[in-house]
């Protein structure tokens, strides 16, 4: 699924946060502590079994203040940042999603030969080459050099820069204010955010509208989706900090849609234009404020239940190996690597994973050492039981497996252990 380049240098520094990077607030309530991991994309080759690698603290804390939940040690981001690259066009749910996006924005804002669209970290067209196609003028942001090539080469014209105050006004002098600013599935990513939603409201100008795509943090709580938390996202959004900070940038949100991609998204619209608020915007603020995202005692059960959860996997993995069954893994992926070290899986317990990704095969996850191999080369191990790590995708990943000719058990195991049918 991947399309960019796994990061060749070792990650060797880590910085202990000391303030909220939205507010500068003080961080307080432990939110979830997953305990020390490897980077989950630093990916082991095998003649390199034996050497030590860097572990570092994988723990979420609320905002006193904002309440944005965010890691408070921020690993070394340039060894890192190649995770942008995930959001690739080899993945069709995302291009439909993407598709149907583009084709709301332009019915919404009236978008049209006239108007101006700019995507922060816009990776390799997959979004705005539906702009190009509908003939409505674009631009793309992209950090990754390479990956900023593929979107050129496929027709989407492609800017290499980080998103900021400063490069966003750089973008506005050289092109002009965009009537739609797109932000998806990125803001996570982002250590400096101020920064980069200044960058975003200098795109937009008096007139534009911002979109921002995040996973919502209330769903994170309810499907118990602590394997999304790693080093290499930073923040853990709900409304309540997004609108905070976007307001610190003279950005006023007038809209939001519940999505379903990512275990369950929001996108948020904003503007510095006053805009009427939409009913959605107000469920949405009614709903977090009713569940008491505004308080400590709603983050404060969340670590709880995700060590009942990693209790219940180590159990069942202890019983079916004592019971001589054959495991293994599908999908090498992030979030599958912060489930395999928070549950202290290794190669012992989980014989193989598979991964399409031609880069990881070969290699050993961080941590668990668990041996990546072929979709192909699993289904000839004759394992009598397969997990499927990216619960998101579950059952597409289930209905691969059978069609592969899988008679074993397909078990996924957030937010609880169970078995597809
Ligand atoms: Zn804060």
């Amino acid at each position: 699924m991947t399309i960019a380049c796994l990061p060749t240098l070792p990650v060797s520094s880590a910085m202990q946060v000391t303030g909220c990077r939205a507010c500068g607030g003080q961080l307080g309530t432990v939110f979830c502590d997953l305990g020390e991991q490897p980077v989950s994309n630093s990916y082991v080759p095998p003649e390199r079994r034996g050497e030590p690698e860097p572990r570092f603290p994988l723990r979420a804390l609320v905002c006193s203040t904002c309440r944005l939940v965010q890691l408070d040690t921020v690993v070394d981001a340039e060894a890192i940042f190649s995770d942008y690259a995930y959001f690739s066009s080899a993945s069709e749910s995302w291009l439909a999603h993407s598709k149907r996006f583009c084709d709301s924005m332009i019915q919404r804002l009236g978008l049209g030969a006239d108007s101006f669209v700019v995507e922060a970290a816009s990776n390799d067209g997959y979004l705005l080459k539906y702009f190009v196609e509908a003939g409505v003028p674009c631009l793309g942001i992209e950090p990754a050099v390479n990956v900023a090539e593929v979107a050129r080469a496929a027709g989407v014209p492609t800017e290499v820069l980080f998103l900021g105050k400063e490069t966003a006004r750089g973008v506005v002098r050289r092109y002009r204010h965009a009537d739609l600013v797109v932000a998806n599935n990125v803001l996570a990513h982002v250590p400096p955010v101020n920064d980069f939603v200044a960058g975003l409201a200098e795109l937009a100008g008096s007139s534009g509208v911002v979109s921002i795509e995040a996973p919502h943090l209330l769903q994170l709580v309810d499907g118990v989706q602590f394997d999304t938390i790693y080093h290499e996202h930073y923040s853990y959004y709900s409304l309540l900090p997004m609108e905070r900070l976007l307001a610190a940038h003279g950005l006023r949100v007038f809209d939001v849609e519940r999505l379903a991609t990512h275990g369950g998204s929001l996108r948020v619209f904003a503007s510095a234009a006053p805009r009427p608020a939409s009913a959605t915007l107000d469920e949405v603020r009614a709903e977090e404020a009713a569940r008491g995202l505004d308080d400590d005692a709603f983050y404060e059960g969340f670590d709880v239940r995700v060590q009942a959860l990693l209790e219940e996997f180590r159990s069942w993995l202890a019983s079916a190996r004592a019971a001589g069954r054959r495991i293994g893994a599908y999908g090498a992926a992030a979030k599958g690597n912060t489930f395999l070290n928070a549950a202290r899986v290794t190669a012992e317990d989980i014989i193989a994973v598979a991964d399409r990704s031609p880069k990881k095969q070969g290699r050993l996850l961080p941590g668990s050492h668990i041996p990546v191999v072929t979709p192909e080369a699993l289904l000839r191990m004759e394992l009598d039981d397969i997990l499927l790590l990216p619960w998101n995708i579950g059952e597409e990943l289930a209905q691969q497996l059978r069609a592969g000719g899988f008679r074993g058990r397909i078990l996924v195991a957030v937010p609880r252990l169970r078995e597809y049918r």
